[in-house]
């Protein structure tokens, strides 16, 4: 479960991790917690230590790309998981709106998450040909998007970290 905000020496939103791996960044001083959650700590025998929400690593990550990675994993997240034409969350495959035999790409915005059975009824055309209709556009996610889906929930503290320096 991955429930620690992770901010780059910048500041800036790196990605997420677990309560352990944000311990032990913070123990072996790799990061530095900015934010810990008050009504909780975590113990040993003879220790307390604050329960980690946000840390922020000290040796500057140098991300080239700070996007999101183009996987049939990530189109399906960003679909919630359900076909765009029906709804249904069973026998998910990926839809190319423009078929590939006419020059269709795989990208953000030419992929949607598709039900075997739609999938099969638009077979080599447009959605709107054969009466399909997508719930809605596809969009190429921004990396703070996909870092808020990708956690369980979204803690106060994250917010200023969050809605800062959007770059994607
Ligand atoms: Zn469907």
């Amino acid at each position: 479960m991955n429930s620690v905000l992770v901010l780059n020496a910048d500041y800036s939103p790196l990605t997420l991790c677990t309560i352990e791996r944000a311990f032990l960044l913070v123990y072996l001083k790799k990061a530095e917690l900015i934010s810990d959650i008050k009504e909780k700590s975590l113990r040993t025998i003879d220790h307390r230590y604050p329960f980690p929400s946000v840390i922020k690593i000290k040796n500057y990550v140098h991300v080239p790309y700070k996007g999101v990675v183009l996987s049939r994993h990530n189109i399906f997240k960003r679909d919630d998981f359900c076909c765009q034409y029906c709804g249904t969350g069973k026998d998910l495959t990926l839809d190319h709106l423009i078929p590939k035999s006419k020059g269709g790409k795989s990208s953000w915005t030419n992929l949607v998450t598709a039900c075997k059975r739609c999938n099969t009824r638009k077979g080599d055309f447009k959605p709107e040909d054969v009466g399909l209709q997508l719930s809605k556009k596809p969009i190429r996610p921004s990396y703070v998007m996909f870092l808020k889906s990708s956690a369980k929930s979204i803690r106060k503290d994250w917010m200023p970290f969050l809605e800062h320096k959007v770059s994607a």
